[in-house]
């Protein structure tokens, strides 16, 4: 049930890194969120200034369940993002995308919600072509150490579309390229939350194999406000559209900008690369740019420095 513009949203993930962000700024808009999630991942914490709020609510909930809820629209972020997470369980990984996407579908079936999915820059693997446009298939490894999350992800794309086509259902599928910002998880393994972490304690920085990979980092709120604007077209725009920061730099670059921002005297040492390790990504953002009239504002120096302040407060608070 609608109230003029105000509506009943569902975001699922929504106690993780992005998820947070996205409630809070619905609930500035004035929506009355359910934010569903087991929090695996992510905690209470990253949303205590909301938990008083009248039009918020958190359910503790496993999206591999089924979910009887009447709502609007549905932003499905459920899903451990980082490569030490989704690798922790991995049966489990591959249940939260698949079963998943069944259940959220099957719920925006019944309730004619309009649903989102967040899927990634994954599913372009280790790419040969550079920077990934939507047209690319990818080039993924089905059996690896990454396959839990990378082939969980291309089998939801899978589902959105076969729902959209076989049910006529509203779906939005973006593509996220790495992103950072406040709330990113400080020991998941991630490389700005690891590099800035070790600049902050003095420890060395570690760069997994040169440090000459690459990647396009976005800051947390520029790839919030695409995703809301995503799900703000119209029922003809199903995607995939890639989102991120078409701005690529080496891992020892992303390093260098750490340990100017924090000031620290950390040495970079180096550390072997995992296994399936990308060498270069980049989002090709024109259809982004066309379709959504988007694209990232944040520079990633200045990102950092509010990442940095973020971190060390809570390094701070927690003595850790
Ligand atoms: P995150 O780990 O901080 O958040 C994921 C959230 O999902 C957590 O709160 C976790 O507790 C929850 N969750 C995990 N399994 C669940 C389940 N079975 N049922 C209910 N909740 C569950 O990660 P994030 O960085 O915020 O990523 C959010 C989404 O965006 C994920 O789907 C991820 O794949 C996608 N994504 C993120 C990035 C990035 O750079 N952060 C890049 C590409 C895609
Ligand atoms: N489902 C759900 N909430 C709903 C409706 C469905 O969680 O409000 C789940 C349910 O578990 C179902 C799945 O979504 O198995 C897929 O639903 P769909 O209607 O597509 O298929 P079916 O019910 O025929 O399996
Ligand atoms: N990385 C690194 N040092 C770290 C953590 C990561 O050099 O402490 C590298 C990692 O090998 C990869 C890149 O940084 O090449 C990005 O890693 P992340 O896990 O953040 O994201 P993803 O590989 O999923 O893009």
């Amino acid at each position: 049930m609608r109230y003029g513009n105000i509506k009943k949203i569902l975001v699922t993930g929504g106690a993780g890194f992005l998820g947070s962000h996205l409630c809070e700024r619905l609930i500035l808009q004035g929506h009355e969120v359910l934010c569903v999630d087991n929090l695996f991942t992510g905690t209470r914490t990253n949303l205590k200034h909301l938990l008083n709020e009248a039009r918020f609510e958190l359910l503790r909930h496993d999206v591999t369940f089924p979910l009887y809820v009447e709502i609007d629209e549905i932003y499905n972020l459920a899903c451990p993002a980082s490569p030490v997470h989704y690798q922790f369980d991995p049966v489990q990984t591959t249940k939260t995308s698949v079963h998943g996407a069944i259940n959220m579908l099957g719920l925006a079936k019944r309730t004619k919600a309009r649903v989102l999915q967040a899927s990634t820059s994954e599913v372009y693997g280790d790419p040969e072509i550079h920077p990934q446009p939507e047209e690319y298939w990818g080039r993924v490894n089905p059996i690896g150490f990454r396959s839990c999350y990378d082939e969980g992800k291309r089998c939801a794309e899978t589902l959105f579309f076969d729902y959209h086509r076989q049910h006529g259902l509203e779906v939005k599928v973006v593509r996220i390229f790495n992103t950072y910002g406040p709330r990113m998880h400080p020991n998941d393994g991630r490389v700005v939350s690891n590099l800035i972490v070790q600049a902050l304690r003095g420890e060395d920085i570690t760069l997994y194999g040169d440090g000459q990979q690459t990647r396009s980092f976005c800051y947390v709120d520029d790839l919030i406000e695409a995703m809301m604007r995503m799900m703000a077209t119209g029922p003809e725009i199903a995607g995939p559209i890639n989102i991120g920061n078409p701005s690529e730099v080496t891992i020892r670059q992303l390093a260098e900008v750490v340990l100017d921002v924090t000031g620290s005297s950390s040495r970079l040492i180096h550390r072997p690369l995992p296994p399936d390790d990308p060498r270069q990504r980049c989002p090709d953002i024109t259809r982004a740019r066309e379709i959504l009239g988007w694209e990232p504002t944040v520079p990633l120096r200045q990102g950092i420095e509010k990442t940095v302040l973020y971190f060390d407060r809570l390094l701070a608070e927690h003595r850790l």
